[in-house]
């Protein structure tokens, strides 16, 4: 028997209590008894961003958020600056690109977070930047950018726009979209929501809302004026991904209701520090030393192991699923998630399978190092 369990950065394992909910008999969206659902969810959306602006949701996956943060605020010739370290950040400079958007770009090494000096020295070479593109946590490559220092530094020059990439941020860790002054944030069901993919999440300050009335790049599905005018009456323009509500309604209950907010970020972050120390033990380097994001961690493939076949014995032989490296880091990275539904004892099965399938396939450590650690570190 080999049981699949899946590790990806997104999409992430769902609870049966929240497929259980999605099993339900679909409601009607204009119905009564369905508006409570939507009303759940989109206020519960707002305490997870820890914003009391509005948070649209939209049927599609978390680029179909990020594109609307482009069209709806943006018109075509407009000066935009992106930050570059990973394949999400590169997606915002695509985005720009394809509405007429002109970008100027920080390109920042893979694995390595963004300096906020170089944001500030950004903005005041070109004064007529009107917008800031940042990733929270960029998942390509597990690094963790400094988005409350570059906010400061957005916040004092004039008044620009900072949209937040925070896919894999929003219920991983603290990133309070009000207390930082975050216009645009973003994120989607497949990740720390603990949803089946399809759902994306947009939360607009007032500057973004004030944004949106001079916008002219077209758009027509996501035009996020027509969802703020339905969402009071808790509604969408389009029919809404119902049987995906009815599963945030109960993903939500479980993070702010059970858990609590506080304790999902802590025992991500848990998960993470003991990931890393426990990879660190058995002689493997991480991506990302410096400034890791607590929702991945990119390992690199050690020297003498072949990372194609690592990650197929791992697949194949041991039934854990985890995300390769992209582009250049392709079979050269690995990927652990932490975000989501993981407890302890996920993790430390994790590094044991990853501790396993490392030997089969040609590293030299004794088994069990990293596994030891990491149930010593976990035991309290
Ligand atoms: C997963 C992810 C996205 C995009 O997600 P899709 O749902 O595939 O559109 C964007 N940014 C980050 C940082 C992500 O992790």
């Amino acid at each position: 028997m080999l049981k699949r369990r899946l590790f990806t950065p997104g999409p992430v394992p769902v609870p049966s209590r929240v497929r259980q909910a999605m099993a339900q008999p679909i409601l009607n969206h204009r119905a009564a008894d369905f508006l409570p659902v939507f009303e759940r969810c989109r206020k519960g959306l707002q305490r997870v961003f820890q914003t009391e602006s509005p948070v649209v949701i939209l049927a599609a996956s978390a680029t179909g958020a990020m594109d609307s943060a482009v069209s709806n605020m943006l018109s075509p010739g407009d000066h935009a600056l992106v930050v570059r370290g990973g394949k999400f950040g590169e997606r915002w400079g695509e985005i720009c690109a394809s509405y007429g958007v002109r970008t100027t770009c920080i390109d920042v090494e893979w694995g390595r977070a963004v300096d906020p000096a170089a944001v500030e020295r950004a903005l005041e070479t070109a004064p007529d930047i009107r917008a800031v593109y940042v990733t929270a946590s960029e998942t390509s490559t597990g690094v963790r950018h400094p988005v409350r220092e570059i906010a400061e530094v957005v916040r004092r020059g004039g008044d620009r726009l900072l949209a937040v990439d925070a896919v894999t941020a929003a219920g991983v860790y603290d990133l309070p979209m009000d207390r930082w002054e975050l216009d645009v944030v973003v994120s989607g069901s497949q990740k720390a929501f603990m949803l089946p993919p399809g759902l994306a999440f947009i939360g607009l300050s007032e500057r973004a809302q004030r944004f949106m009335g001079t916008a002219t790049c077209s758009r027509f599905y996501f035009d996020l004026g027509a969802e703020l005018k339905a969402l009071p009456k808790d509604q969408t323009s389009w029919t809404p991904a119902v049987g995906l509500l009815m599963g945030l309604d109960e993903s939500l209950k479980i993070i702010l209701e059970e858990q609590g907010l506080e304790e999902t970020w802590a025992r991500t972050e848990e998960l993470a520090r003991v990931t890393r120390e426990a990879m660190c033990a058995i002689g493997l380097e991480l991506l990302a030393p410096d400034a890791p994001s607590p929702a991945t961690t990119a390992v690199r493939v050690p020297d003498g192991v072949e990372g194609p076949a690592f990650r197929k014995y791992l697949r194949d032989e041991l039934g854990y699923t985890l995300a390769d490296g992209q582009d250049s880091l392709k079979g050269k990275v690995f990927r652990i998630a932490h975000l989501g539904y993981f407890d302890r004892f996920d993790t430390i099965a994790a590094i044991a399978a990853i501790e396993m399938a490392l030997i089969a396939n040609g590293h030299d450590a004794p088994p069990g190092e990293a596994t030891r650690l990491a149930v010593e570190l976990l035991s309290k």
